[in-house]
């Protein structure tokens, strides 16, 4: 490769991790996360499997250890299996861990394949344990489906985290029962503030409710202990093992606390926007250079550069007035969260 050097930027932070947007499209519509007749990208301008493949490789090459997929659904994608097929090969080859974050409603069909592609740990959103609720909040999914694709993924012998975002009007009181429920089943759960990226129909401030508060009232009927395990608490969330339950717990808090000291990621949306920054609107665009005539490895090594020159210190998001417009126009579904 011409450019081998490590991607660290100007804090010192090295860059190990890619997340990977392959579609804007889903099957659910969360009311946190897209609006209800949400508006797809034209397909002309996602970039192809084999391109993001393509970039995808090249960056394992600049030291990137993990990959997650993520969108929109990630396997709502055409053929999405080719894409896990092809970095999976990389894994042992460069790359630590080939991994997604999914709604789980297909996992019944995919969870077998994804493990032979070399995935073996999976974070499987769910906001809800009731289905009336998870109907409200997923404004049309259905919550059998999407416990019977984490069946499926557990009899694959995938691992398991919950994923759940904490909503002030819809789950904020069912939360220490889904904690019970995801421990109880052997997961590890990670709860998630509100984040205002794009329009998604309602207003934020009734959305939004800042995880201390939620600890506070888990801490009047558990016990929750610091993680030992120092690795986990090094990303975007802080983790607590609860006494009781035995289980482990993530608390990813971008606005009540922010850990971006030690953020070691960058994103690459579907349409190819390199991001340095989840909440910034700095960004690469690599989809014109890798369609680009002649486009070769010293040029996306150069844009990868030019990148990360620009990855700031932190992001800003904040919600804090009635009306207040999204910190961010594009949707977490775009970016890939
Ligand atoms: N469709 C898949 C899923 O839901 O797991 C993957 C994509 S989804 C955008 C990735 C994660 O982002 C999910 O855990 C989801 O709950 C979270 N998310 C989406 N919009 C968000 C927002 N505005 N604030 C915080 N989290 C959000
Ligand atoms: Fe779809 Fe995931 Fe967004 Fe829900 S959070 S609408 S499942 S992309």
């Amino acid at each position: 490769m011409s450019n081998p050097a490590l991607l660290i930027d100007q804090f010192g932070r090295a860059i190990s991790y890619l997340r990977l947007s392959v579609t804007d499209r889903c099957d659910l519509r969360c009311t946190y996360c897209m609006a209800e007749r949400m508006q797809f990208l034209p397909r002309a301008d996602l970039l192809t499997l084999e391109e993001i493949a393509r970039i995808g490789r090249q960056l394992v090459g600049r030291g990137v250890r993990k990959i997650r997929i993520s969108g929109g659904e990630p396997l709502v994608r055409k053929d999405i299996m080719h894409l896990f097929d092809e970095l999976g090969a990389l894994l042992c080859n460069g790359l630590d861990e080939l991994t997604l974050t999914s709604n789980g409603t297909l996992l019944t069909t995919y969870a077998a394949p994804l493990y032979a592609a070399g995935v073996r740990r999976i974070n499987i959103s769910l906001d809800a344990l009731d289905a009336d609720k998870f109907k409200q909040i997923t404004r049309r999914g259905d919550l059998d489906k999407v416990l019977a694709g984490i069946d499926a993924a557990q009899d694959a012998g995938l691992k398991i985290k919950i994923n759940t975002v904490a909503l002030k009007h819809q789950n904020a009181d069912e939360i220490p029962d889904m904690i019970a429920w995801a421990h109880g089943r052997g997961f590890d759960m990670t709860l998630i503030e509100v984040m205002p990226m794009g329009d998604a129909g309602e207003d934020r401030i009734d959305q939004y409710v800042p995880l201390p508060m939620i600890r506070d009232q888990l801490e009047t009927q558990w016990t929750l202990e610091d993680a030992a395990d120092t690795r986990a608490n090094l990303g975007p969330a802080r983790f607590v093992r609860i006494r009781e339950t035995g289980g482990k717990l993530g608390f990813i808090t971008p606005l009540t606390n922010n850990f971006c000291a030690g953020c070691n990621r960058v994103r690459i949306t579907c349409t190819g926007r390199l991001y340095m920054c989840l909440g910034q609107e700095d960004h690469v665009d690599l989809r014109g250079l890798v369609r680009a005539n002649g486009a070769d490895e010293t040029a996306l090594n150069a844009a990868f550069d030019q990148a990360l020159a620009t990855k700031p210190e932190r992001h800003d998001f904040a919600i804090k007035d009635r009306g207040q417009a999204p910190t961010l126009t594009r949707h977490m579904s775009v970016t890939g969260g």
